[in-house]
């Protein structure tokens, strides 16, 4: 098996330790791949590799029409190879080669719009209050930018960090999850393909606590974008204080999913099921917390549970398969006791909380869909992300108390509200504590819309025009055009 190596400074590189990772297939633990294993010297050199690109390199003054036709040039790239690129991420992850077709388009889609995005922002003339003066505002590249990125979406969280900041000039040193690199690695070829200069894209493969940290801590990096857990966001936080970096984090999330007695019934179980039980939940804004009105309750959970018994679990290769197995055993032994910790608090168990029993499921990592109801904000199974195929199920018999639930939550990144009185989901929706919400419909997102969070979910904003204003640094620009000396001293 060939071992797959690092890409610096233009370069498919071997690890300088020569270390090497097996891929493990969730499905049935099968070795997919090996690559090589990064440290902090090949992080440090990959760095150095990109802060030369910048700083000497032709790339952040490079036109930006230039620059977009590049980035436009991968996303064709990715649409040519869109079957083989789909087939890796879900070999690497287990989810069904349909969705990963599905992250593919979305992921085409991204390189394409900060594509259009690069030559759009021509800065903006400031009237000036001196006279005889000119003030303006030009929009420059931030510098060299690490990129660290989560297991769930592989590439399509890549794709949000790799084409904005492109687009906007800065050079880049991206580490993948460990556990999930085989895409980013295509897509490093697919840049190379497209004529991407050397130093200006460079990819560590390796652990986080030594590569993921050397990239936060190093005096060189300018700007860290992070995806994944809080923990590791606060850890992050701290070693880019270093040198005062720019910070973009997107953590997770516990997303709460209100559904009032007024909303079309059928359609608010489709779309429960639909906010949680796709990628097996493995989603930051998986609407995990269902809070549901007190007088439908009943009916609402038994439709749930109905559906939830008929999830087809299986290989994401066989098209009749809806749900793959999770990440890892370490990531499955994680959400067993999640939901042992939930029984314990007093939550029952309507459908599921077990793994699965059948003899071909037994090699992967599989955990079954699972109903948790007579759950209260206190309870652990409430508060805690859990990621995984879990849906919590709590009551409410106001609007206020379901904005308040939905509110109990150190997250704030995505919720949803179901009704057919449009303004009670707005006013639902004005107090709501969360960078994105849905009225009638889940987990819709587009490269058009800002995608983050509010409190602990995250700082600043990927996707849409914030998304490239975070990897733009703003200047304003003052020229004198009488000057004459003050004379103060
Ligand atoms: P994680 O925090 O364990 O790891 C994410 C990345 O950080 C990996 O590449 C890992 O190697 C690296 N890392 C680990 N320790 C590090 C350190 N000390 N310094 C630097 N980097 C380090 O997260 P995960 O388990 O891979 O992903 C799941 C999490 O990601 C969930 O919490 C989920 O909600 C979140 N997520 C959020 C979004 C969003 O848009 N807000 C999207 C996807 C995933």
């Amino acid at each position: 098996m060939n071992i797959k190596k690092q890409f610096i400074d233009g370069a498919w590189v071997a690890s300088e330790s020569g270390a090497v990772r097996e891929i493990i297939n969730p499905f049935n633990q099968e070795v997919i791949a090996k690559v090589a294993e990064s440290d902090e010297s090949d992080t440090k050199a990959a760095i150095a590799a990109a802060r030369k690109a910048f700083d000497d390199g032709d790339w952040a003054s490079t036109p930006a029409i230039e620059r977009g036709g590049l980035v436009r040039r991968i996303a064709e790239l990715i649409e040519r190879d869109r079957e083989e690129l789909a087939e890796l991420e879900s070999i690497d992850t287990g989810k069904t080669v349909e969705e990963s077709r599905w992250d593919m388009d979305d992921i085409a889609g991204v390189f394409r719009y900060f594509a259009d995005m690069a030559d759009k922002d021509g800065g903006e003339i400031i009237e000036s209050p001196i006279p005889n003066s000119t003030s303006r505002v030009v929009h420059e590249p931030v510098g060299v930018c690490g990129q660290i990125t989560p297991w769930n979406y592989p590439l399509l969280q890549a794709s949000w960090k790799l084409a904005p900041a492109l687009a906007a000039g800065n050079t880049l040193v991206m580490k993948p999850s460990e556990i999930t690199p085989l895409t980013s690695i295509k897509v490093f070829e697919l840049m190379e393909e497209a004529g991407v200069p050397a130093g200006v894209v460079n990819l560590v493969l390796g652990p986080g606590n030594s590569v993921g940290a050397e990239l936060s801590e190093n005096n060189d990096v300018d700007l860290i974008s992070f995806t994944g857990g809080i923990e590791t966001g606060k850890r992050i936080m701290q070693a880019a204080s270093s040198n005062v970096k720019n910070l973009a984090l997107e953590l997770g999330g516990k997303n709460p999913n209100i559904v009032f007695a007024d909303a079309a019934f059928e359609t608010a179980v489709d779309q429960a099921m639909n906010a949680v039980f796709f990628h097996a939940g493995q989603i930051c804004s998986a609407g995990t917390r269902l809070i549901v009105e007190d007088s439908i309750h009943d009916n609402f959970v038994e439709a749930l549970v109905e559906r939830v018994k008929k999830i087809k679990l299986g290989n994401g290769f066989d098209a009749s398969t809806q749900m793959g197995p999770l990440i890892s055993e370490d990531h499955l032994n994680k959400v067993i006791q999640y939901v042992e910790n939930g029984k314990k608090e007093g939550a029952t168990v309507a459908v599921g909380g077990d793994r699965p029993e059948e003899p071909e499921l037994q090699n992967g990592f599989f955990y079954l869909p699972t109903v948790l109801t007579d759950c209260t904000t206190d309870m652990s199974v409430v508060q805690d992300e859990g990621f995984g195929p879990v849906i919590t199920v709590e009551k409410f018999s106001t609007e206020e108390e379901a904005v308040r639930l939905a509110n109990d939550s150190i997250y704030g990144l995505s919720g949803g509200v179901f009704t057919n009185d449009i303004a009670k989901a707005e006013r639902c929706v004005a107090k709501m504590r969360m960078g994105t919400v849905w009225i009638n419909d889940v987990n819709l997102y587009f490269p058009q819309a800002p995608w983050g969070g509010y409190k602990q979910s995250g700082i600043g904003r990927e996707l849409g025009k914030t998304g490239l204003e975070e990897y733009q640094e703003t200047k304003h620009i003052f020229q004198n055009l009488k000057p004459e000396s003050v004379n103060w001293f």
